[in-house]
């Protein structure tokens, strides 16, 4: 539920592109405006108690939402999203929750955001992608979009899993390397080269833990905090 639903043109390319053509996921931006229930298809108007700013209105959000839902017609209440600057913050394991629904709702706000009493009626979930104010919410939720995706199945391909990387088990992602061998007097780390994959992954560990520990001091706490280490001093995954 957007204003602006030609934004989310950029989602038809690359990997969610091909998803879309194969029928694993589908997205529909479907605008508000339409909605709005004046000649002038105004969907804002001036905030109550003054202040700087518009508001959207509750009416044409509440009409848009239950044309959504109606058309979907499941009898559950379908989970609502509403992207805000004031909700939970998203990261790998919320995204992970999402990506079990058959179908979700985002609602994107404008201008100072919406009527309050419209979120008390269709919105489940608050989302934020962050602790900073974008002027709409439709790129986050395009963020949340890609994200969620790369947990539904079928959308990446087994050399795209969702799985290896950043955050899957609380770590960061190991340095890696392609071709060629040395490129600006920097050689590839020897042990890959090596073909001893038990040495390999220790390595990947060994780098993914302490990037970690370097650059994101608060998720290795969490990780130390969470995990024990087996009688050879290597941590239990
Ligand atoms: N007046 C609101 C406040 O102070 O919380 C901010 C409104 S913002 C200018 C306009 C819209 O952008 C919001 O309704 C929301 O949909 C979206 N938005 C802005 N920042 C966001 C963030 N960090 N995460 C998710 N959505 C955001």
């Amino acid at each position: 539920m957007t204003l602006f639903p030609e934004m989310f043109e950029s989602l038809k390319l690359s990997i969610l592109g091909r998803a879309i053509k194969n029928n694993i996921i589908s997205i529909d931006a479907v605008n508000i405006r339409d909605y709005a229930f004046n000649k002038h298809n105004k969907v804002d108007d001036y905030t109550y108690g003054g202040g700087a700013g518009m508001l959207m209105q509750a009416e044409p959000v509440y009409q848009c939402h239950k044309a959504i839902s109606e058309k979907i017609g499941t009898d559950k209440k379908i989970r609502t999203v509403y992207l805000t600057p004031q909700g939970q913050v998203l990261n790998q394991t919320l995204a992970m929750e999402l990506a079990k629904e058959d179908e979700l709702i985002l609602l994107c706000g404008h201008y100072e955001g919406i009527d309050e009493r419209v979120l008390e009626e269709t919105v489940t979930d608050y989302i934020s992608i962050g602790d900073y104010v974008l002027t709409g919410g439709e790129l986050p939720a395009m963020v949340l979009i890609d994200t969620v995706s790369r947990f539904v199945e079928g959308v990446l391909n087994n050399d795209e899993s969702a799985m290896t990387e950043s955050f899957s088990n609380g770590l960061l992602e190991y340095p890696q390397y392609s071709r060629p061998e040395v490129w600006h007097d920097k050689a590839v780390p020897e042990i890959l080269m090596s073909g001893h994959h038990e040495n390999v992954e220790k390595w990947r560990f060994e780098q993914s833990l302490e990037r970690t520990k370097e650059r994101r001091p608060d998720l290795y706490d969490e990780f130390t905090k969470t995990h024990t280490k087996d009688k050879k001093g290597r941590w239990i995954l």
